[in-house]
């Protein structure tokens, strides 16, 4: 008998080892590893990169409070916005504390120009910002709310659906007391579902027209997953505030809340903070990640080996029209539509020696490391091709 709490629906399967993208279980099989910690293991298992930094500083530091500087973090920081929209940098440990936070930089910014009544977060629902009780409302998904009253206040809701066809139908859902629209650049455990780039630039069209701020969520969908940094780049959009998390860590427990001056100038000294978020052990691994994912060509290889990917899993589409509906995504975040309950068809690609992992929608996620090899997409392909057939 387990003494874990049953709050996760656990596969019967446990691991021993990994190695880049395979995994060695307890029951002596290998497998294809295109989980990867749902999007976190940005470089594959025990990358030898990635184990030096954490050895090299586990011997120096683990951890001292932000009471003090932790250069590492500094140093972190200094890249993060080197490199992108931001100005500023707060530290977390996980998605929904980034979130979390962004929420409290949106309400926060408002509060310092003189204007506490806007602090209204506009969500889409049924999206996903992690699982703390504001980040459960944020997405006012009926499921992930169910029992945890009272209502956290504060977050309004559009749909999904009125991104398409045209232009989102949002303008009367801004009121006076709104503060930020918060929305996932793609929709990860909605059913990996892209947000188009002219409704981004739409969104923030408006938020400039509104004066409100534009959060996007890029916990999983960020750090080069989508052959950009950000995947929000793709629509030329400059959002105000972005949080972070999986991929960053490269599987060391890494948040963060990316803002510009703008904003950040609300964040003085006392408005937020976190024990362990940015501790110099987290900071030096995310240091490695960042290494390995500004490296010159880094991205390409990414934007190259994605569209193979994406194109060979149209061509099994294609050959299989009853059973795969679309392929969704961008990148390495992929999604296959399913016409059907896509459990079976996990657990076949399981069967195959195969990982991946559901999202919402009948989507089968496949979330290969970032540095995936193309003989790994291959032996994907064709176990996805054998359990289409077999099916
Ligand atoms: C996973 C995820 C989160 C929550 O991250 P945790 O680390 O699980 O708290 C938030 N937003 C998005 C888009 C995510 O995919």
């Amino acid at each position: 008998m387990s003494a874990l709490a049953k709050n996760y629906n656990r596969r019967k399967i446990a691991f021993i080892k990994g190695k880049g993208s395979f995994l060695y279980a307890t029951n002596g099989k290998k497998y294809l590893d295109f989980v990867q910690g749902i999007a976190v293991n940005s470089l594959g298992h025990a990358n030898p990169y990635l184990i030096k930094a954490m050895h090299k500083q586990a011997n120096k530091v683990w951890h001292v409070s932000n009471a003090f500087m932790i250069p590492e973090g500094e140093k972190l920081a200094k890249r993060l916005t080197q490199k992108t929209f931001a100005d500023n940098v707060i530290f977390q440990n996980s998605g929904a504390e980034a979130t979390e936070a962004a929420i409290k930089v949106a309400r926060r910014y408002f509060y310092s120009k003189g204007k506490p009544y806007k602090n209204r977060i506009l969500c889409i629902r049924n999206s996903f910002h992690g699982r703390t009780i504001a980040a459960i409302f944020a997405s006012g998904s009926r499921k992930m709310t169910e029992g945890f009253g009272p209502k956290v206040p504060g977050f309004d809701h559009i749909r999904f659906r009125d991104f398409k066809p045209r232009f989102p139908n949002i303008k009367d859902k801004i009121k006076n007391n709104t503060a930020a629209i918060m929305v996932e650049t793609v929709l990860g455990e909605g059913g990996i579902k892209k947000i188009p780039d002219k409704c981004l630039k739409y969104l923030r069209k408006i938020c400039n027209k509104k004066k409100i701020l534009l959060i996007l969520d890029e916990v999983q969908c960020g750090i080069g997953r989508s052959g950009k940094f950000f995947a929000f780049e793709y629509s030329g959009v400059k959002p105000d505030i972005v949080p972070i998390a999986k991929g960053i860590g490269g599987g060391f427990p890494v948040g963060a809340v990316l803002m510009n001056k703008k904003v950040a100038s609300a964040m003085v000294p006392g408005t937020h903070g976190s024990t362990f978020g940015g501790n110099p052990l987290a900071m030096s691994v995310g240091n490695a990640v960042l290494d390995k994912i500004f490296k010159k060509g880094f991205l390409k290889n990414i934007k190259k080996i994605s569209k193979y990917f994406h194109n060979e899993l149209n061509k099994i589409k294609n050959d299989y029209p009853k059973l795969i509906k679309e392929v969704r995504g961008v990148g390495l975040l992929i999604g296959l539509q399913l016409f059907y309950d896509q459990k079976k068809f996990i657990q076949k690609l399981q069967d195959n020696n195969f990982l991946t992992i559901r999202a919402g929608e009948n989507v089968v996620r496949i979330l290969p490391p970032l540095n995936v090899k193309k003989s790994e997409v291959d032996l994907a392909l064709k176990i996805i091709r054998k359990v289409c057939r077999e099916f």
